[in-house]
């Protein structure tokens, strides 16, 4: 039986995630979607709150599990029993970062492999970054994301946004 690991911060879920989830779980026999909890970055929405939507939008995929984890993402994949990371490399830009991630893992734990799905070519410019660019400034992300996430982005942004002029009062 082949498990597969798919990490990333999902701050929040895109379609250009969505697709990756979608292509992979149709070639492994369950896929793990694996959600970090990374203390070095200022995330838009918790863990758990990444977790519920992504939980929304797989709810149709029979063989994915949405986990959260933090630490090395190696020890995740073996807590989880998996041998097979999966990435998805957008562009050019993503190469670099992706290929020594990959690397070093394979230095750490050898028996564990990393597999590259390129984007779709109608998602590759998109990240979550991008996503929350335009949710600032009230831009329609609906052709960005999956539905779960318009309606959660929408209240996120308006705390954001109070909180903001009350400390610029
Ligand atoms: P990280 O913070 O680890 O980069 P992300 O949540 O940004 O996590 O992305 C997780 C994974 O999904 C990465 O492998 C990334 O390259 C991939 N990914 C992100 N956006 C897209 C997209 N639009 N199309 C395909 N893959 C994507």
């Amino acid at each position: 039986m082949l498990r597969a690991i798919y990490p990333g911060s999902f701050d929040p879920v895109t379609l250009g995630h969505m697709d990756i989830i979608r292509r992979s779980s149709n070639i492994v026999d369950e896929l793990i979607v694996g959600v970090l909890n990374n203390n070095a970055k200022t995330p838009l929405f918790s863990v758990k709150e990444r977790v519920r939507m992504l939980k929304e939008a797989t709810k149709e995929l029979e063989n994915v599990q949405i986990i959260p984890f933090e630490g090395l993402l190696i020890d995740f994949v073996k807590k989880m029993d998996a041998k097979l990371v999966i990435r998805g490399l957008r562009a050019i830009t993503d190469f670099e970062y992706e290929l020594q991630m990959s690397q070093t893992n394979h230095k750490l734990a050898p028996d564990i492999e990393t597999m590259f799905l390129t984007t779709s070519l109608e998602y590759s410019f998109l990240s979550s970054t991008t996503v929350k660019e335009i949710a600032t400034f009230g831009g329609d992300i609906s052709q960005f994301v999956p539905p779960v996430v318009i309606e959660n982005i929408k209240q996120k942004m308006e705390i954001k946004n109070k909180k903001e002029s009350i400390t610029h009062e």
